[in-house]
This record gives C-alpha cells, sequence and structure tokens, in this order.
C-alpha cells in the first residue's frame, strides 16, 4: 500500500518505520527543514542544547523499531541508566539526591526528610503493580477497539479497580502514603508534570509514573536526546521511508468517505491509500479538513501545560547534575496560578546539563549548557512579552539564592522557547507539550482515537492523540496506529 504520513516528530517517524517493515510504501511530509518536531536540538554560540525532551524513560520502546526492522539496537543507538534520576533542592535549603537505586533512594528519603524507607518501597512497589495490571493494558492497546475490552487482563483489571485510586487525585493519593512529609508528597506530585497534568486534579492512576523513573529508570541517550530522533531517522532511510521536508500539507484529499491522498502547501498532490497524521489533531480536523465533521467534544477537552524555557550557555563549572529539580514554597499555588494562565512569581524551576555526561556539549571545559524549564499555562492570548522578563528575573534570583552564585553574570549566550513558539514550531494547538491534560479521570477516553471514525483509511498518532504525549507513549502510539493503518 502507499501510505502518506503528514510530520516527522518522533511518532511520525516510529509510525512510518513500523509500516515501512511490513512493506508499505511510505512517504513522510513534514513542514520543518528538519526531522523530530519537538525532539530536536540546536547550536548556540559553540554550545550545543536539546530543544525539547531531556528525560528519557522506558528505552525499550525505541529498541524494538530497530529489532522490529531485523536490527541490533546496539549498533545504531547506545544509552545508558543514570545514577541519580534527579537533585532535588527546597527553598529552605533541604536538598535530595534521588538515587537511581531504590533502596538508596528510600534511604536517602529517610534521612533527609524523615520518611520511613520501607513506606518509599512500598508505594514503589504498588505504582508498578498499577502499572502491571492496568497501566500496560491501557497504553499499549486502543482503548477504541472492542478486541480491547474482551482481553482477560481487562477482566483482571476491573477487580482490583480500588487500587488504582482512580477517584483520588494524585495529592490525594500521596497525600494518604506520606501525610506527615509534605516534601515526599511534593516531590511524588511533580511527576503529574510529565503529561502535562494539575497533581491536584489529575487521578491517582498517574501515580504509576515514578515507577517508570524510579523502577525502571531513567536514561541517557549518548550524545543527547536528539540521538534518538537521528537514531530513528536513519532507520526508517535504511527501511526505504521517503521524506519530503520543507513540505507543509494543506489539506487531506477524500473521495466519499475514503482517503484518496493530501495536497501540499504548494500545490502538488499526492495519490495515497492510507494517511496517518502526526500533526496535532486539533489543527489537523481544523486546517486540513475543513469540509469535515470534526469530534468538537474531543477537540474542546482542557490541554496540557506548556514551558518557557531559557536555553543558557554558562561559563562555570557548578554542583548540578544531569537533572536538577527547585521546588517552590508553594506548589498548589503555582498549579492555582497555572490555571488562571499566568506563572507564579515562586515557580519550580527545572535545570537539565547534558554536558555533565557530553562534555562536547560546550565550547571549553569548565562551561555547562543549561535547560532552564519553568512550567507555564498553554498560551490563551496572554502577554508573555510582558511576562517573560518578570519570570526570567524570578528564576535567576531563586537560583542565584540557593546556589549562592551569581547566575545572571555566568550566563554567556541565551536563547528563549516559550508557548507562541511552541505552537508555531511544531503546529501544536496554543502550544500545549502534551497534547491534552489528564486532570480528570475520564481525560484517557476522551483522547481521540488512533484511528478516524468518519474517514476509512485515516489514521492518528502522537502525543495529542491516544495514549498522549512523552517520548514512551508517543512510541506506543505509533505501534497501535500502525497496526491498524497497515
Ligand atoms: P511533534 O514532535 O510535535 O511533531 C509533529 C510534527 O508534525 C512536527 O515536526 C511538525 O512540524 C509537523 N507538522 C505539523 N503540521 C504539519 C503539516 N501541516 N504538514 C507537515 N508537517 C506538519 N517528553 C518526554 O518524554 N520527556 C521529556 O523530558 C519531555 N520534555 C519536553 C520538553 C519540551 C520543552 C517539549 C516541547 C516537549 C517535551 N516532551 C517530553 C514531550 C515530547 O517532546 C512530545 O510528547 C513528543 O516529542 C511529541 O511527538 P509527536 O511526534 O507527537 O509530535
Amino acid at each position: 500500500m502507499r501510505i502518506g504520513v503528514i510530520g516527522a516528530g518522533i511518532a511520525g517517524i516510529a509510525t512510518a518505520i513500523r509500516l515501512a517493515a511490513k512493506g508499505h510504501e511510505v512517504t513522510v511530509f513534514e513542514a520543518n527543514t528538519y526531522p523530530g518536531g519537538k525532539l530536536s536540538a540546536f547550536d548556540l554560540e559553540g554550545y550545543r542544547f536539546d530543544a525539547g525532551p531531556s528525560l528519557f524513560t522506558m528505552p525499550h520502546y525505541v529498541d524494538e523499531l530497530f529489532r522490529e526492522c531485523g536490527e541490533d539496537p546496539a549498533q545504531h543507538f547506545r544509552y545508558a541508566r543514570v545514577d541519580t534520576v534527579c537533585h532535588y533542592f527546597w527553598p529552605d535549603g533541604t536538598q535530595l539526591n534521588a538515587w537511581a537505586d531504590k533502596t538508596k533512594f528510600a534511604a536517602e528519603a529517610e534521612q533527609v526528610l524523615g520518611v520511613p524507607a520501607e513506606k518509599v518501597i512500598r508505594f514503589l512497589e504498588r505504582s508498578e503493580r498499577k502499572y502491571d495490571l492496568a497501566g500496560k493494558i491501557f497504553l499499549e492497546k486502543s482503548l477504541h477497539q472492542t478486541s480491547t475490552w474482551l482481553r482477560r487482563s481487562v477482566a483482571k483489571a476491573m477487580l482490583y479497580l480500588p487500587f488504582f485510586d482512580i477517584f483520588s487525585s494524585m495529592h490525594q493519593t500521596h497525600q494518604r502514603a506520606f501525610r506527615r512529609w509534605p516534601k515526599m508528597v511534593q516531590l511524588f506530585d511533580r511527576f503529574a508534570t510529565y503529561n502535562g497534568s494539575n497533581p491536584y486534579k489529575a487521578s491517582g492512576m498517574l501515580t504509576i509514573i515514578p515507577h517508570f523513573e524510579h523502577n525502571i529508570g531513567v536514561f541517557y541517550p549518548e550524545s543527547g536526546m536528539h540521538s534518538i530522533t537521528t537514531g530513528l531517522y536513519e532507520l526508517s532511510l535504511r527501511k526505504g521511508v521517503k521524506y519530503h521536508f520543507n513540505t507543509r500539507v494543506s489539506s487531506i484529499e477524500t473521495q466519499g468517505n475514503r482517503i484518496s491522498g493530501l495536497k501540499t502547501a504548494s500545490g502538488e498532490n499526492f495519490v495515497f491509500d492510507r494517511v496517518v497524521s502526526n500533526m496535532d489533531v486539533y489543527f489537523t480536523y481544523k486546517n486540513l479538513l475543513p469540509g469535515h465533521p470534526h469530534p468538537e467534544r474531543i477537540l474542546r477537552q482542557p490541554k496540557s501545560t506548556s514551558a518557557l524555557i531559557f536555553y543558557w550557555g554558562i561559563k562555570e563549572a557548578t554542583k548540578l547534575g544531569l537533572h536538577n529539580i527547585f521546588f517552590s514554597n508553594d506548589y498548589r499555588h503555582e498549579f492555582d496560578q497555572m490555571e488562571q494562565g499566568k506563572v507564579t512569581t515562586d515557580p519550580t524551576v527545572y535545570i537539565n546539563i547534558t554536558s555533565k555526561l557530553t562534555p562536547s556539549d560546550v565550547p571549553e571545559p569548565g562551561h555547562e549548557n543549561w535547560f532552564v524549564m519553568v512550567n507555564a499555562p498553554f498560551n490563551n492570548g496572554q502577554d508573555w512579552d510582558a511576562m517573560i522578563p518578570e519570570i526570567r528575573k524570578n528564576v535567576i534570583r531563586k537560583l542565584s539564592e540557593i546556589l549562592s552564585v551569581p547566575v545572571e553574570k555566568l550566563i554567556a549566550c541565551e536563547a528563549v522557547l516559550e508557548p507562541r513558539t511552541i505552537e508555531s514550531r511544531t503546529a501544536s494547538h496554543l502550544g500545549a507539550l502534551y497534547g491534552y491534560s489528564s486532570n480528570n479521570t475520564m481525560a484517557a477516553f476522551l483522547r481521540h482515537p488512533n484511528f478516524s471514525r468518519s474517514i476509512e483509511g485515516l489514521y492518528f498518532v502522537g502525543g495529542s492523540v491516544h495514549p498522549g504525549g512523552g517520548i514512551p507513549l508517543c512510541l506506543l502510539s505509533a505501534k497501535i496506529t500502525s497496526s491498524m493503518a497497515g
């Protein structure tokens, strides 16, 4: 079959690989001049930065793509498990090293925060059990096919419904486990941001997320996150996938209720038996399918959060690690502010420094490349030009205080990514990082399916559709979609 894929984001590339491995003729159309979408990189005055994702979990989903094509992943894409998942800092001076080793992490939590180690271990074991019983089924299968619901594993999961904490929020679930240790609650609450959600609203089912990081591990790809894109892009070329870069698709063409092809902005027509859209589902309907019925209820679901990122070349070595989090004093206020489209004056700040593991990412020894991220609301027309300098000032003040270094003076060069540019660079509706949020119990069921109910031969893949955003879920989305489309 001839299959057209709109978008060379990580989910589009992974879908193209799987479909080409099945023998289909696959052509990808990408509006940008480069592959990867959000998972891209850039250089600034000798500093290399991963532009988007910085945290790599579930690497076996990448390996699986090489194996699917009969290749040994280790020959093409190498990565290692990191020793420390994250360095945490609190405004009162408390610091905690979240070791990858579960037992060491629990011991550190006991020593620094006073939480009994066995409580931490028990919580992580519960998180693993939830994932094994339910997470796997609902993330690896379509929720919109009857066959998923007829599986024995689903019936078994239903028996355990109360165990999943579905009807409590993530925060309530953490409160129940760690009521006397608010810093531990805050530490686990922050996992809601892994899919752009609010811990005070997202379902307790999302307490499966720490399992990915603390039980399975955090990994670092040799030469940075961008090598996930380059490794998979090169694999797709070896499988014969064709790419048209700098080529925006302007419409999806149909005959009756069947796909017939697509049209590019320069007016070229391409005939396809099937089309897979890796473009944000909202814009796929609004821009490429204007004359067709739109699933308005799904498209109206609340968006995930966005982010504000400062990429700083830093001309001094610091004691920071690969992943660092500087918590706010009042986490609930931070999320309340975000719900109102604002960023608090004391935001939680995340810093990723790849030069800690890849020294060639900086122009000379003793320098660092800081990816400084603050959670931000999606773009609803706020005055970002006024907000960004204010947030920058607050971030610099906070980091300078906690680290006791004059951060402003260490910045050699700077680039900024914000909700408006996230939207314009990857056509992500309102600049949301992860498509739709998971801020209600039914969110998983209100994501768009991986296929069209009204147009035969049209499929959807990526962060804005089932099972959701983030690299691992995008790769699972590609697995589900390609099993339907080819
Ligand atoms: P995208 O990467 O958005 O790709 C869609 C592609 O479609 C784009 O290349 C776009 O140009 C193209 N396109 C759109 N419209 C058209 C058109 N009309 N014609 C042709 N092409 C078109 N995830 C993690 O797992 N870990 C993290 O640490 C993490 N951190 C993040 C930090 C930031 C700052 C951002 C922005 C995201 C982060 N994410 C993280 C989320 C992750 O990047 C995304 O969920 C994932 O990369 C989305 O991939 P995708 O293939 O669905 O879409």
